[in-house]
């Protein structure tokens, strides 16, 4: 049987990937991009595995989205194994809620079962199987607990009934694109039509169109927030009903994530860090190096200017020399330090984690713009580049 790994990043595919193999792994590189493909065989089993790359969905907004999508139609894996982080199931389960859609056998390892106690976190596995209608096991990639229930549970064949999560018009809208649809995986791929993703239009007919039509008139907003809004809210009435959280001791990471991540204070804050990171770079460190370099290369070309005069060049090598080639280099290396610092920011925001925090919080916006979170770090990146237009310049 062919298995896929799959779930968001850093919630321990890899090390489940190798404790199953014995690390005997077999490393290729998906074609066309440099994300490194694992496939391995499951000790003791026939069967091959593979670790596909971290994602938080399987719409099409990013390069590892779009190949485990691939991978899922064109490979045609017998079971999913989706690695869910049983510490914040809330946010894995955005993924699963779309797994669940799949014609495949999905299988749910909770993983990091050996920190829920310490967190507080107690989850009711076969509620959540019920609440899913799919096959629920609290694993330890890391400590090595629970895995072997999940192993036997890959052969398996008998499914669980998958839930219907949408409300009656888009369940029946779903049912009525599935008839229509010839590819595998019918519900997925008509939630997709739903949504009217691209890489799906070759399924496209009136029969569909005029189905979504009807259906977009119910709603104020297009199909697509419709149907992200009612997962989120399955998802948070999963998690009422399956999770329970004792007073936990909050970590110094909580508490932090409390304040930065709060509804109402997360952007000004965001706005706040993002000014003293620009305030560091372009205010202290960018006035006083643009003037000293700046002062100092003035020196230099006319120092230059002169010791060509006196050679004898002509005007023009004259001119070249010391406004184009030393001007120009000089324009550029006043900016350098600023840039330093500012990327020096950039790194100690997401090493810290901030980044990647607040690039999920920004991930609802950025999806009605058809991008992904992530996008907002190229944001920020691109809008530094207006640093030196908007500081440098005057000098030279
Ligand atoms: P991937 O990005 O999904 O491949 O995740 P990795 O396998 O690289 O794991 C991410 C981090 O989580 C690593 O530091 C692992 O050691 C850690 N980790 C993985 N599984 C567990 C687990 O069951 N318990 C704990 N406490 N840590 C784990
Ligand atoms: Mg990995």
């Amino acid at each position: 049987m062919k298995i896929a790994l799959v779930g968001n990043q850093n919630s321990g595919k890899t090390t489940l990937f190798n404790y199953l193999t014995g690390m005997n792994a077999k490393i290729g590189n998906w074609p066309g991009v440099t994300i490194e493909r694992k496939t391995g065989t499951v000790k003791g089993t026939k069967h091959t595995i593979t670790d596909l790359p971290g994602i938080y969905s399987l719409s099409p907004y990013s390069i590892e989205e779009d190949i485990s999508r691939k991978f899922v139609f064109d490979d045609k894996p017998d079971v999913i194994i989706n690695i869910v982080d049983a510490t914040s199931l809330e946010r894995s389960l955005y993924l699963t809620t779309q797994l669940m859609e799949l014609d495949c056998k999905v299988i749910i390892a909770l993983n990091m079962a050996d920190l829920l106690e310490k967190k507080g976190i107690e989850i009711d596995t076969k509620k959540l199987e019920k609440k899913l209608g799919t096959k629920v096991f609290k694993i330890s990639a890391l400590k090595e607990t629970g895995i072997d229930e999940l192993v036997k549970e890959i052969d398996n064949t008998k499914d669980l009934t998958r839930t219907k999560i949408y409300d009656e018009k888009v369940e029946e809208a779903i049912s009525k694109i599935s008839d229509e649809v010839s590819k595998e995986h019918k519900r997925f791929v008509a939630v997709k039509l739903l949504e009217e993703d691209a890489r799906f239009k070759d399924e496209e007919n009136e029969a569909i169109t005029s189905i979504r039509e009807e259906l977009v008139k119910n709603y104020d907003t297009d199909l697509e927030e419709v149907i992200a809004s009612q997962r989120y809210s399955f998802i948070e009435k999963a998690k009422e009903e399956c999770v329970r959280e004792k007073e936990a001791v909050e970590t110094v990471s909580d508490k932090l994530d409390k304040v930065f991540l709060n509804k109402w204070i997360a952007f000004p804050i965001f706005v706040v860090v993002m000014f003293l990171v620009y305030y560091l770079s372009v205010g202290v460190v960018g006035s006083a190096t643009v003037d000293w370099v700046g002062d100092n290369m003035d020196a230099f070309k006319e120092w230059v200017g002169e010791s060509l005069e006196n050679a004898g060049t002509s005007e023009w090598v004259n001119s070249l020399v010391v406004d184009g080639i030393i001007a120009g280099v000089g324009a550029v290396l006043g900016f350098i330090p600023q840039l330093i610092i500012l990327f020096l920011c950039i790194s100690i925001l997401e090493t810290t984690g901030y980044m990647s925090r607040i690039a999920l919080l920004f991930d609802k916006l950025f999806r009605k713009l058809g991008m992904s979170g992530k996008s907002l770090i190229p944001f920020i990146v691109g809008s530094g580049c207006s640093v030196p237009r908007n500081n440098g310049y005057k000098n030279y």
